[in-house]
């Protein structure tokens, strides 16, 4: 802990670090921190998984005045899931001086986004459609924005996003600091953003380890007709715990995932063509270890944490070369070892070459793997399998007949259900409390005690029905 207090945090911050498990400053954190409490403009390279993001939510959270009404920072990032991310990061960080933090994305209904912005937020995260938006619309008031992140620098001013970023930093107040965050920069990128910030300074992070080294690479060249077949193959050579597998399409993605669920294997896909409750949720429950294996394109390439992912396969190669390190970087993470494979069909071999090209290294040729190995592995999984669905089967799911209208929030229902004999905290997933109802998942086959006990159990003063969905 001294060494956040070290570092100027304050002990409020040091707290919500503490109960994050933030014993210490990672390294690229000590190196920005001081910069950035200093009011500095940075950008920032350092690796995937090397706490980028606690880096600038601490200076964020240390320089906000919690009185004041208004928004005073914002973060940019360039998926949903990452901004609901980041979000929570800096929620907890800035748990014990109350930071009232928001997550604005697409696909969610504004007018519910819009009740959430009167009241009192300070740090606002999202996408850059949907905040440009409220911000045309009057719903978010920029006039105090006094910091900027973008999160994924490089892909947020690259062609697709640059014209809304563009249009936001119009409407921002000039004296601001601005961070940019990413663990790739091209040079044409920190050119661009010098023009919007006030002499940056470039801090390219080299860890004592990079993530290079610690991701163990290697690729197998493949036909079309045998991809698929030989992504099963290595899932099952390697029986990783957990895994993500990336695809260049939504349809291959999907069409992967399908072959691989008919199969047994536990399973489940993610890709921007899904509805955007059924994208969190996924992700959540991938996060949460309820599902190991996970199929999907790059909107889970950049920025996203799961624990403990031990195998990425990038079942094609990726079509912009830096999206490889944002992919192999989602193993290897906080001081975790990882590996990384890459399938490459004769077709895509020009890819392969730009890629390693842009590397500067050639990734290692694998053969496929022993026959022996993938049916050891194969055996292993399916064991995983069954004890899954066991567990899987402990998950249930209930229904509360009341919601926001009555002004339940998910702490009243924590409170009803900790109130019951033997349950605790741990036993409550995830809440969700809409309009009229709310949902809440019970773990540890605590479910039908928890039906029980809410029969009897008010919450907010009144007694409501519950059932298992
Ligand atoms: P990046 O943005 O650089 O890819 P993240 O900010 O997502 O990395 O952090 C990677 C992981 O490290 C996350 O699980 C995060 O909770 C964890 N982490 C970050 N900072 C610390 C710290 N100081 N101590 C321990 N774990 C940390
Ligand atoms: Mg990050």
């Amino acid at each position: 802990m001294d060494s956040w207090l070290q570092l100027q945090v304050s002990p409020a911050l040091v707290a919500g670090l503490d109960a994050l498990g933030y014993k210490e400053p990672t390294f690229v954190q000590a190196q920005i921190i001081p910069l950035a409490l200093a009011g500095r403009d940075v950008i920032v390279q350092a690796d995937t998984g090397s706490g980028k993001t606690a880096a600038f939510a601490i200076p964020l959270c240390e320089r906000l005045k919690p009185d004041l009404p208004l928004p005073q920072a914002l973060v940019l990032t360039p998926t949903r899931e990452l901004a609901v991310q980041v979000q929570e990061e800096i929620a907890g960080i800035g748990r014990f001086k109350q930071i009232r933090t928001l997550a604005l994305y697409g696909r969610q209904p504004v007018a519910r986004q819009t009740d959430r912005l009167k009241q009192k937020v300070q740090v606002v995260v999202g996408t850059p459609g949907r905040i440009l938006d409220h911000i045309l619309r009057g719903n978010l008031t920029v006039r105090d924005i006094r910091m900027l992140v973008l999160d994924e620098a490089d892909r947020m001013l690259d062609m697709g996003f640059l014209e809304q970023v563009g249009a936001i930093l119009e409407q921002l107040p000039a004296v601001r600091q601005t961070l940019l965050f990413s663990a790739t920069m091209p040079e044409s990128i920190r050119e661009l953003a010098a023009r919007f910030m006030a002499e940056p300074a470039w801090v390219q992070v080299e860890a004592e380890r990079p993530a290079a080294a610690v991701i163990e690479q290697g690729c197998c060249l493949v036909s079309a007709e045998q991809k698929d077949r030989l992504v099963e193959d290595w899932l099952c050579a390697c029986h990783p715990a957990s895994s993500l597998l990336f695809c260049n399409t939504r349809e291959h993605a999907a069409a992967l995932a399908a072959t691989l669920v008919q199969k047994g294997y536990p399973c489940a896909v993610l890709h921007g063509g899904m509805e955007q409750r059924l994208r969190l949720d996924t992700l959540d429950r991938f996060k949460r270890g309820l599902v190991p294996h996970l199929v999907a394109t790059d909107v889970a390439g950049r920025g996203i944490h799961a624990d403990d992912v031990e195998l990425v396969i990038s079942c094609d190669v990726p079509e912009e070369k830096e999206n490889y390190i944002h992919r192999i970087g989602r193993t290897g993470r906080a001081g975790k070892s990882g590996r990384a494979l890459l399938l490459v069909t004769p077709e895509e071999l020009p890819l392969l070459e730009r890629l390693e090209a842009y590397l500067g290294y050639a990734i290692p040729r694998l053969e496929p793997p022993a026959a022996d190995a993938v049916e050891a592995g194969r055996a292993l999984l399916a064991c995983d399998a069954g004890a899954r669905e066991v567990r899987e089967q402990l998950v249930s799911k209930l229904r509360i007949n009341g919601g926001k209208q009555k002004k339940i929030r998910p702490g009243d229902i924590v409170g009803a259900i900790t109130s019951l004999e033997g349950v605790a905290a741990a036993d409550i997933g995830l809440i969700d409390v809409q309009e009229t109802c709310a949902y809440v998942e019970i773990l540890g086959g605590k479910g039908q005690v928890v039906l029980d006990g809410l029969a009897e159990k008010p919450i907010k003063g009144r007694l409501y029905k519950v059932k298992m969905v």
